[in-house]
C-alpha cells in the first residue's frame, strides 16, 4: 500500500486544468493504485489525481458500492437537481451546501482504455461532479451556498 500526500486548498496544483491520457502504463497504473489506498485510509468517497499533485485527468471514486476509476471522464447527460452537504479530502474539517444534478451520465475510459458509460444518482452523482470538476481546477467552495461550515467532530 502506498499513501500519498493530499494538497490542501490553497496549493497551486489544485487551481490547474490536467491534461488528458493518452496512454495506460506502468506509472499511471500505480498512480490509480495510490489513489484508492489514499482516498480509503483517508475515509473519502472520491479522489482526484490532482488532490495528489499529479496534472493527469484520472479520479477514483467508492460511494459504498464499489470501486470506480475515471480516466479522461465527461458529464455527457444531467438530470434533475439536489442540495445537500459535501466536502473534500483537500478542504479538511470543512463542509459546504452545494446543489448538483440528481442523476449524471459520464463516458470514460477503463483502466484498459476502453470507453465505458456509468450512471449515477444521488450520492454517487455527486461524486462524479465534484471529482470531474477537480481535473479542471474547481473546487467546490466555489459552489457552496453559505460558505463553508467546519465539521463537528461526533462524540466530543
Ligand atoms: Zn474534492
Amino acid at each position: 500500500m502506498a499513501l500519498r500526500k493530499i494538497r490542501e486548498m490553497g496549493e497551486e496544483v489544485l487551481t490547474k486544468h490536467c491534461k488528458e491520457v493518452t496512454k495506460m502504463n506502468l506509472r499511471t497504473r500505480l498512480l490509480i493504485k495510490d489513489l484508492f489506498d489514499t482516498m480509503y485510509k483517508a475515509a473519502g468517497v472520491g479522489l482526484a489525481a490532482p488532490q495528489v499533485g499529479i496534472l493527469k485527468r484520472i479520479a477514483v471514486i467508492d460511494v459504498g458500492d464499489g470501486p470506480i476509476v475515471l480516466i479522461n471522464p465527461e458529464i455527457i447527460e444531467q438530470d434533475g437537481e439536489q442540495t445537500g452537504e459535501e466536502g473534500c479530502l483537500s478542504v479538511p474539517g470543512k463542509y459546504g451546501i452545494v446543489t448538483r444534478p440528481n442523476y449524471v451520465k459520464v463516458k470514460t475510459l477503463t483502466e484498459d482504455m476502453e470507453e465505458m458509460i456509468i450512471e449515477g444518482e444521488e450520492l454517487l452523482a455527486r461524486a462524479l461532479c465534484h471529482e470531474i470538476e477537480h481535473l479542471d481546477g474547481k473546487l467546490y467552495v466555489e459552489l457552496a451556498e453559505d460558505g463553508l461550515h467546519d465539521v463537528e467532530n461526533e462524540g466530543e
